[in-house]
């Protein structure tokens, strides 16, 4: 049985023969994503449809190579965009709350908050996957200039980054999009991770995600690593196939990683995520950014991107109990994840 590297109360267990690829190779087989359209001219996010829209808050165009914002008046008229920025139009949680409180057993508070949606590309067809190192690159910088903008704003404790691909990943829309969904408290994970953080610092000044770099780099589960980032399936992973991306270096915010930086981390999420699709086909997954509550100096966390392929279904044990069987192992995983997103990463920079 392993455990998380931050988190006490979750168990992995390993089968003994999860070795090998073999006993998955039917379920990977049978969860390629159908990319076919539905009904594009009801898409609320392709070019043309804004009668279907959500609120359009932001729309930005690349020129000359530079990301550009085009003013509101623009925006909503202009068809040559490259991201948007939406207000979501039947959000999970909303600025405007009913201030309804009750207490247990009928606990209750209002969800406030800002539900956004960014779409990086104009294009329906597109994956997350297919992005380019380009366009991943002012994704990053838009989500950055959003997270900014919503820690500054009242009533934001959190700002939760995520996006998904297929029906397992709950996406409703074949459109690529991420979605950027605030709270007025820290949710649960981010909340024990954080603890882990503030305790290990406070109790001998290390971090434990410094020090769990230190042991993985160039290990057994590393996919490969940049000037920057080290990207690596964890110790003990909750789903077959999961993977993450690290700043090498001890970093907190997010919003402050430098230009350089990003372009870097746009070239390994591409890299990865390109190979965990040479691997596994086009599978259903769900991506989250691991960032700081960046107004609680007691909560801060070394920042990360974990990718989760949704593959096998989960049983009783996980649902459960909390106990996460990983088929095939890690160690099986991170050799065939490192060596198709290395080919890609080779590809990318142009060396084959
Ligand atoms: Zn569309
Ligand atoms: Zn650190
Ligand atoms: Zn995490």
């Amino acid at each position: 049985m392993r455990k998380d590297y931050y988190v006490q109360d979750k168990f992995v267990l390993i089968p003994y023969n999860a070795n090998t690829n073999e006993n998955f190779q039917n379920i990977i087989n049978q969860s390629i994503f159908p990319y076919e359209l539905k009904d594009e001219n009801k898409c609320p996010y392709c070019p043309g449809n804004k009668q279907f829209s959500d609120q359009l808050v932001l729309s930005f165009v690349v020129k000359d190579g530079m990301l550009q914002r085009l003013y509101d008046s623009q925006g909503d008229e202009n068809e040559d965009w490259s991201i948007r920025v939406f207000e979501c139009k039947n959000p999970i949680v909303t600025t405007t709350p009913n201030h309804e409180y009750s207490d247990k057993p009928f606990y209750r508070e209002p969800a406030y908050g800002y539900d956004l949606i960014i779409i990086p590309t104009p294009k329906h067809n597109e994956s997350l996957t297919d992005l380019s190192i380009d366009q991943w690159t002012n994704l990053l910088l838009v989500l950055q200039d959003r997270v900014r903008w919503l820690y500054s704003q009242k009533g934001v404790t959190y700002v939760a980054i995520h996006a998904s691909r297929g029906n397992k990943g709950g996406s409703t829309i074949n459109h690529p999009n991420f979605r950027i969904t605030t709270f007025s408290s820290i949710p649960p994970i981010i909340e024990k991770e954080a603890k882990t953080f503030h305790q290990s610092m406070n109790e001998n000044g290390i971090c434990p995600a410094c020090n769990m770099i230190e042991s993985e780099i160039n290990g057994p589960r590393q996919l490969f690593t940049t000037d920057s980032f080290i990207t690596l399936v964890p110790w003990a992973p909750t789903y077959n196939y999961e993977f993450w991306i690290c700043p090498k270096r001890h970093t907190t915010f997010f919003s402050k990683t430098s230009q350089k930086d990003i372009t870097d981390l746009a070239l390994v999420i591409c890299s990865s995520m390109r190979g965990m699709d040479a691997v596994l086909g086009k599978t259903d997954f769900s991506i989250a950014f691991h960032i700081s509550p960046e107004k609680k100096n007691s909560r801060q966390l070394h920042w990360h991107i974990e990718i989760y392929p949704l593959l096998a279904s989960w049983s009783g044990l996980e649902r459960g109990f909390g106990i996460y069987v990983n088929l095939p192992n890690p160690e099986y995983s991170a050799g065939v994840l490192g060596a198709a997103a290395r080919k890609e990463l080779a590809r990318l920079i142009g060396i084959i």
